[in-house]
């Protein structure tokens, strides 16, 4: 019989796939811990120890249920350490005659894997991950011959397509969205559930990961870690959210808070990115809850939440295979500044961007608004080249896998595709922030100040960010009245000299 060798990689977990339903003799799972994929960024501890202990268990899963599996722990002494040079040495070893992989998510990881096939000399084959709603084609086709990708007509298409809060043709409550509901302040008096009760012990294998000498970033408690390390404790936050948070999603889904990293967020994306679930049980989860209880559960609560996974989760990955790999080069600003070192450390006497830097390091994790409106916007405003600000983002978010990565930060935070993916730059003054959330009662700078001592950084480089790209945005239809506000300012000369300043001490601030 033909011996088949079959890669599983780390973010490919789904224990659901058909591969796994029948046994056969003559395969072998292929798993691997390789510091080619611990190495292209600086990766946060939590990211890379979540991931591998993720996959171990994923193997002792395999293994129970009588599959062949060969593991190569980060440490093992026949790990080359890279995909191509361990799967030529098991294909030998083993005399394997036919190599199969899963689609990888990422284009660097396809484009190895396709190269590599061509190169092996043996049959080779491809099979989907049955993970995603849309293929990896399906939103370049929506758009054909459209210059704008926007969101929205792909999300409804979505909801029809897998009929998700709809009445026949109709969307439930008469409206598509109901975004607007999305945008409430916390109030003080609020209380945040604690999260579900798992904790796992992670210490043999962070030590392991040390031993291997692999560089990483931020901090970890290793004998607490909270990350889901399998289905069951997937399904135990999808549970504790469905319960406990989602009553509260909407609401205050762009809500910031110094005391609380996660407020009513779901926590769920590292197990969806590893495929621990799939998105669907998620959507039909929380779809379920309003259709049995609409009272303790407000349709603007769950369609917000359910537009994140049908809508934007999978039109981002769509985004991604319609424009890679140009899309990793894009740079609409030409922004070429280096990332402020606060950035790996949070010391920075702006209160909005230490605490939000400060929390990832700790948890690995920043919720939406955190990413887009204080690390992003600040990142946007002074000019940092996009290549840096990925990179930051792929390695410290628990989440962080580039289809899902690039197009959040270098095209909807960064605007760095010119406006395909967002319709005009995400950039804020103080006052958003201020709005959102309760950062700038205890920071050192002044919201309210536009120049002289103490003001906001924020305020005069959101100003000094416009009229330096006047001739890039002037034409953009929802920006016109920035123009016209800048244009009438009083003091706009002292607001660029300030930003002007700022940007030149921009690690001081
Ligand atoms: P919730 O707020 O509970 O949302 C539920 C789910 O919706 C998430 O788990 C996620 O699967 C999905 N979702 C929500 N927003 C988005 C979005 N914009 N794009 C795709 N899926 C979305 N998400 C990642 O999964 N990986 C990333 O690397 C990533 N990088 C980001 C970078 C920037 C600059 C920004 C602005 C956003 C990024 N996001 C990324 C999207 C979003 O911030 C995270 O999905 C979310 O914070 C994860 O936390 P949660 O599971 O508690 O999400
Ligand atoms: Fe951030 Fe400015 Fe508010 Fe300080 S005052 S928290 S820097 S927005």
């Amino acid at each position: 019989m033909a011996k088949t060798l079959k890669l599983i990689l780390g973010d490919q977990l789904n224990s659901r796939h058909s591969w796994f339903k029948k046994k056969n003799p003559d395969e072998w799972y292929l798993m691997m811990e390789i510091r080619q994929e611990t190495d292209y960024v600086n990766h946060h501890i939590q990211k890379v120890t979540a991931i591998f202990q993720s996959m171990r268990l994923f193997a002792q899963w395999l293994k129970h249920e009588g599959h062949q599996v060969i593991y190569l722990k980060i440490g093992d002494k026949e790990n080359f350490q890279n995909l191509e040079e361990n799967i030529r040495h098991i294909i030998s070893k083993k005399e394997i005659s036919n190599f199969e992989y899963l689609f990888p998510d990422e284009y660097r990881l396809d484009i190895q894997l396709k190269n590599l096939c061509n190169s092996l000399g043996i049959k080779s084959g491809t099979c989907d991950t049955e993970h995603f709603l849309s293929d990896r084609l399906e939103v370049k086709e929506f758009f054909k011959g459209n210059k704008k990708f926007l969101m929205e007509p792909f999300y409804r298409y979505m909801r029809k397509k897998f009929d998700i809060l709809m009445e026949g043709e109709k969307p439930v409550g008469g409206k598509w969205n109901f975004d607007h509901e999305n945008r409430k302040k916390l109030p003080d008096n609020v209380v945040v559930p604690p999260p579900p009760d798992f904790q796992n012990d992670v210490t043999t294998l962070v030590d392991a990961i040390q031993a291997a000498g692999v560089h990483t970033i931020g901090e970890i408690i290793p004998s607490d870690f909270r990350w889901p390390r399998d289905r069951d404790q997937a399904l135990r936050v999808l549970n504790h959210f469905c319960k406990k948070l989602l009553p509260d999603f909407g609401n205050y889904q762009d809500a910031m808070h110094d005391q609380n990293a996660y407020l009513f967020h779901s926590k769920l994306s590292f197990a969806l990115n590893v495929k621990l679930i799939h998105p669907l049980e998620v959507i039909k989860a929380v779809e379920s809850c309003w259709r049995e209880n609409p009272k303790k559960y407000a349709l603007p609560q769950v369609e917000g939440f359910i537009r994140q996974i049908l809508g934007w989760r999978e039109y981002m990955r769509g985004i991604y295979w319609a424009h890679m790999p140009g899309y990793g080069k894009l740079n609409f600003f030409d922004h070429q500044k280096d990332l402020p070192e606060f950035y790996w450390t949070g010391n920075t006497r702006m209160n909005c961007v230490g605490h939000a830097i400060r929390q990832s390091l700790d948890h690995a994790y920043a919720h939406h608004i955190q990413r887009l409106m204080i690390t992003g916007n600040f990142a946007l405003l002074a000019g940092i080249h996009p290549d840096q600000v990925d990179h930051w983002y792929l390695g410290i978010y628990i989440d962080a896998f580039q289809w899902v990565e690039i197009t959040n930060t270098r095209g909807m935070s960064q605007f760095a595709d010119g406006g395909l993916v967002g319709t005009k730059p995400y950039v804020s003054s103080s006052n958003y922030i201020n709005k959102m959330s309760n950062y700038c009662n205890s920071c050192f700078y002044d919201q309210k100040k536009k120049f002289g001592d103490k003001a906001c950084p924020f305020n005069s480089l959101y100003w000094a960010f416009y009229e330096k790209n006047k001739d890039k945005l002037f034409n953009n239809p929802r920006i016109g009245f920035v123009y016209k506000s800048l244009d009438k300012m009083k003091n706009k000369e002292a607001l660029l000299q300030q930003a002007e300043a700022y940007l030149k001490q921009v690690n001081d601030l």
